[in-house]
């Protein structure tokens, strides 16, 4: 078991597999993308299998694929078969645009994949279009119908409150009544370069840091407009029956859902108290705190080194770990580079 210089147990590891994507959300990528790394500055399916299982003796069992988008990247599935086959890692899980999932879902689930977030910020398509720079609504809803068809589980749907956006919170609450599907809202973080007014820099869309919106205030609302819509009252779920997470949603129900509505509250709940995680990020450097810019190199390690050398930049790490993120506006990378 590994534990940071503040007892935290560290067991999750973030992987963001690529940095491209096939959508340009707003808040996560400049409308040309970010300058793409070449091959060989991103770490290999390889070196990020052998540097999973070494994290495996670490004591890293949960890991999660992100990117960029990492559908996009050829052969995830296979990654994800190997990451099974070759290391120790308990449970992995991919969180991803769904655009390309009725194209790979059922693949991914031959492939031992069941863990699957989903990310969706508006029901509304010319909305969605909008936010994610020509993303089609119907492409993700199909992916969560094919996600369900694949038996993966549990299927959340990641949903980024955005003041300015309007959203339709009860439309999301609807979702959870026919299917396990846990909706959870997700508080709009300030990553990526900060200006004086712009909250994760000057193309979001005209986003401000007043578009940020406190989970207290988005149960609120929930609760009140799901009781105005008939729904009945919005009750907590004990944790022994919320769906089985790594991170800290709290999460709640209307009578008869089968699904559930969570919030995560990175800003104003921070729970660095609790956190559980490392990130890698596609061009191999480690994080040890989405907020902090410091970054411990792994991909020069990883193509020169022992594996105990390997090891010693894990070990280094967890000692590096800050307590809290101070909350710190703004990051030098964006959220496509680091992996959300
Ligand atoms: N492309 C995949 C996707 O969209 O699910 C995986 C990578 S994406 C960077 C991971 C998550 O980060 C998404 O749910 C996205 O909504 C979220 N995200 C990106 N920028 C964010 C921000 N500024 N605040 C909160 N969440 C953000
Ligand atoms: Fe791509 Fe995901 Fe970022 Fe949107 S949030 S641009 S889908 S990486």
């Amino acid at each position: 078991m590994a534990t940071d210089a503040f007892g935290r147990r560290i067991d999750y590891l973030r992987i963001s597999v690529t940095d491209r994507c096939n959508l340009r959300c707003v808040y996560c990528m400049p409308p040309d993308g970010v300058p793409w790394k070449t091959h060989e500055n991103m770490l290999s399916f390889e070196e990020i299998e052998r540097f999973a299982a070494i994290a495996a003796g670490e004591g890293i069992s949960k890991i999660r694929l992100t990117g960029g988008e990492p559908l996009v990247r050829l052969g995830v599935v296979d990654h994800v078969r190997r990451l099974r086959e070759t290391t120790s890692i308990e449970a992995i899980a991919l969180t991803t645009n769904a655009t390309l999932l009725p194209k790979y879902a059922a693949e991914l689930a031959d492939a031992g994949l069941r863990r699957i977030n989903i990310s969706l910020d508006t029901l509304d398509p010319e909305v969605y279009a909008r936010v994610t720079r020509g993303g089609k609504l119907a492409d993700v809803l199909a992916g969560i119908d094919v996600a369900f068809e694949a038996g993966m589980h549990p299927v959340k749907l990641n949903v980024v409150v955005v003041r300015s956006l309007a959203q339709d919170l009860i439309g999301f609450a609807g979702m959870t009544f026919d299917r396990p599907l846990h909706v959870r809202f997700i508080e709009y973080m300030p990553v990526g370069e900060v200006g004086e007014h712009s909250c994760t820099g000057a193309e979001a869309d005209g986003w401000t840091i007043e578009d940020h919106v406190p989970s207290d205030e988005i149960l609120t609302r929930l609760a009140a407009e799901g009781a105005a819509a008939g729904l009945g009252e919005l009750a907590p779920v004990p944790r022994d029956d919320a769906p089985g997470g790594w991170g800290p949603a709290r999460y709640y129900r209307f009578p008869g859902a089968q699904g559930t509505l969570g919030v995560i509250s990175p800003l104003s709940h921070h729970f660095c108290g609790e956190c559980n995680r490392l990130r890698l990020t596609a061009d191999g450097k480690l994080r040890t705190c989405l907020f902090s810019d410091e970054e411990i190199d792994v991909l020069d390690v990883l193509r020169g080194g022992s594996d105990e050398d390997v090891r010693a930049v894990i070990i280094g790490a967890l000692a590096a770990k800050p307590e809290s993120h101070n909350q710190r506006l703004g990051t030098l990378r964006r959220m496509s580079q680091i992996g959300g």
